[in-house]
C-alpha cells in the first residue's frame, strides 16, 4: 500500500531521512519508534506530500506521489492523517466536523455525509457528543473526533503522528482502543507512537529509525526481545 525506495530529505544542510526503504502493505499495521528528532514526523508527512522529498520514490496504492493539482487532493483523500493537535473547526458541530471533507472535496450530499458521519462517531464512542462544539469535549474525545474526520474520507491508509502524546493520561487508553478496533478491522496503519502496549499489541511490524535512517525493521516480539542495534538497545533502555 505504501512503498518507499531511496528515500532522501534534506532541510537546508540537515539530512533528516537517509536512503529510507520502507513497504507498509494492506492491512498492516506498521508502527514507528525511534529517538526525538530521528525523523519519524518528516517521514509521516511525506507520504502524503506534506513535505516533497529530495530523491528516491513513494507510492501509494502503486502509483507515485502526484505533486499537484486534483490527484494531489485525492492522495490527501486516500491518505487519513492524524496529528497530536486534532485541529477541529471550533465553530462548527462535531458532526459538521466530519461532514465538512466529504461534503466539499467529495461532493457528498449533506443527509448521506451526515448520516455516514454519525455512524462513525459510533464507532469511536461519541455518536451522543454530536450535537455539542469542540471545546465541549475532552481531549480523549476530540482525538476520536479527528479519527472519524479522517474515516470519512474513506482513506485507504491512516497515518498517525503520536496521537496521544496531547492527552492527558488517562485519556489515552480510550484513543489507542479506537486504533487497535480499526487496526483488527484491516485498515492499513503507519503509527508513530511512543505507547510500547500498542506497538506490541497492535503492531505486524516495527520500524526503528535513528538520525534518519530505518536502523531496525523486525516483528514487535523480535525488537522488544532481541533488538539487534546498540541504538536501539540505548533507547530501549531508557524507555522500559
Ligand atoms: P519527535 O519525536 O521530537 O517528534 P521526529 O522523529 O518526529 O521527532 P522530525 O520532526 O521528523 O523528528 O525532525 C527530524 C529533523 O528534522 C530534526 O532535526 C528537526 O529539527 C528537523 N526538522 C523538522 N522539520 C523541519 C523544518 N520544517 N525545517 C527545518 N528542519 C526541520
Ligand atoms: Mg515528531
Amino acid at each position: 500500500m505504501i512503498r518507499m525506495a531511496g528515500v532522501d530529505k534534506f532541510f537546508g544542510p540537515l539530512h533528516v531521512l537517509k536512503n529510507v526503504q520502507l513497504e507498509v502493505p494492506k492491512g498492516q499495521v506498521v508502527v514507528v519508534l525511534g529517538p526525538s528528532g530521528s525523523g519519524k514526523s518528516t517521514l509521516c508527512r511525506t507520504i502524503n506530500r506534506l513535505e516533497p522529498i529530495d530523491s528516491g520514490v513513494i507510492e501509494v496504492d502503486g502509483q507515485p506521489l502526484p505533486a499537484e493539482g486534483k490527484e494531489l487532493a485525492r492522495l490527501r483523500a486516500d491518505v487519513g492523517m492524524v496529528f497530536q493537535s486534532f485541529n477541529l473547526f471550533a465553530h462548527k458541530t462535531i458532526v459538521e466536523n466530519v461532514m465538512l471533507a466529504p461534503t466539499k472535496v467529495r461532493k457528498i450530499p449533506a443527509a448521506e455525509a451526515r448520516k455516514t458521519a454519525m455512524e462513525l462517531l459510533e464507532r469511536v464512542g461519541i455518536a451522543n457528543q454530536a450535537d455539542k462544539f469542540p471545546a465541549q469535549l475532552s481531549g480523549g474525545q476530540q482525538q476520536r473526533v479527528a479519527i472519524a474526520r479522517s474515516l470519512a474520507m474513506k482513506p485507504k491508509v491512516m497515518l498517525f503522528d503520536e496521537p496521544t502524546s496531547a492527552l492527558d493520561p488517562e485519556m489515552v487508553q480510550e484513543v489507542l482502543d479506537v486504533m487497535t478496533s480499526l487496526a483488527k478491522e484491516g485498515m492499513t496503519m503507519l503509527v508513530v507512537t511512543h505507547e510500547m502496549g500498542f506497538a506490541r499489541k497492535a503492531a505486524d511490524r516495527v520500524i526503528f529509525m535513528a538520525d534518519g535512517e530505518v536502523v531496525e525493521d523486525s516483528t514487535p516480539e523480535e525488537f522488544f526481545s532481541a533488538p539487534k542495534s546498540n541504538r536501539a538497545k540505548d533507547f530501549l533502555g531508557k524507555i522500559l
